[in-house]
């Protein structure tokens, strides 16, 4: 069985011309052969959408929250709409493909397509997932850093297409070399108005008392589908779920913490800024369980 696949879709939407009028919705390719146009503007410009999508007990986890999402993205970057029926079929597809039961992931990619072409690009790539057993169980040393941007940047400035989950992560791959120059393992962005955010690859929960939070929505964040899934389990053990925006003192009072995101699933905030913050091993264990048994 082979450990990573390909699928590239032919008509990734339904208001672009296909690639090839007589090709299928879209075809297995090697992932190990180039594909990509050099003059894909998803590669020169990093214009473009994508979802990583966590894949457990073989199946694609909050697959039509991840969709919506690639389809808010789309609406937000004014690209052709994703025909998401074609999407559904080429990711379920390339899953079938892996080796049963291992824990994947799979990747959905929309760019503007080659310049001047008017035809977006579109891929699906699946893949076994790395081994995150030390985040989840040890956690992670986390630092806040200012994003530059308030907390009603979404709202102020749309153009800046916070919120949207683009291809454009230079500096989410940035802030991560910056906090390891820190002697930390990942970030939370604040605000410039000095509100928790989220992390550059995550969703932020915490956890005070009997209520776990998380800072919310219309911030300019993305819409955290691991988030929402850890909502529904906490409201099936009786916790009170709700949003509240918070500064980062706020959360380093808090009862335990989390980065919580598909593929690294819950990782807990062992360290903030500096300073310790309690692990709850139990209840963390008892979160990645349930994620990894997800079944839709
Ligand atoms: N925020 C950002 C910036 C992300 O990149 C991600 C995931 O990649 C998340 C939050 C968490 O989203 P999800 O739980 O849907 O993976």
């Amino acid at each position: 069985m082979p450990l990573h696949v390909l699928a590239i879709l032919n008509q990734p939407s339904a208001d672009a011309a296909p690639h090839d009028p007589d090709a299928p919705a879209f075809t297995f390719a090697d992932p190990s052969q180039p594909h990509l146009s050099v003059m894909d503007l998803g590669a020169t410009r990093g214009d473009g959408i994508f979802e990583s999508i966590s894949v457990g007990s073989g199946r694609a986890q909050a697959l039509e929250h991840h969709l919506r999402r690639f389809a808010s993205s789309a609406a937000k970057l004014e690209l052709p709409a994703p025909d998401l029926d074609v999407w559904r079929e080429a990711i379920l597809a390339a899953i079938v493909e892996l080796e049963p039961g291992a824990e994947s992931w799979v990747k959905t990619v929309l760019t503007r397509g080659v310049e001047g072409d008017g035809r977006p690009t579109g891929w699906v790539y699946a893949a076994h997932t790395a081994d995150f057993s030390a985040a989840r169980t040890e956690g992670v040393r986390v630092v806040t850093l200012d994003r530059g941007y308030r907390h009603d940047v979404e709202q102020t400035s749309p153009w800046l297409l916070a919120g949207a989950k683009t291809l454009s992560y230079a500096v989410n791959r940035a802030v991560l070399r910056e906090a390891h120059r820190r002697d930390a393992d990942d970030v939370i962005f604040v605000s410039s108005d000095g509100y928790v955010l989220e992390g550059p690859t995550s969703s932020v929960v915490f956890r005070r008392g009997n209520t776990l939070l998380t800072p919310g929505t219309g911030l300019g964040i993305l819409d955290g589908t691991t988030q929402a899934n850890i909502f529904r389990f906490a409201e099936t053990l009786g916790l009170e779920t709700g949003f509240e925006l918070v500064t980062p003192d706020e959360l380093r009072a808090a009862d335990a913490a989390w980065l919580v995101s598909s593929v690294r699933l819950a990782a807990p905030v062992r360290e903030l800024d500096g300073l310790p913050l309690a692990v709850d091993s139990e209840f963390t264990a008892a979160l990645n369980d349930y994620l990894l048994a997800l079944r839709d």
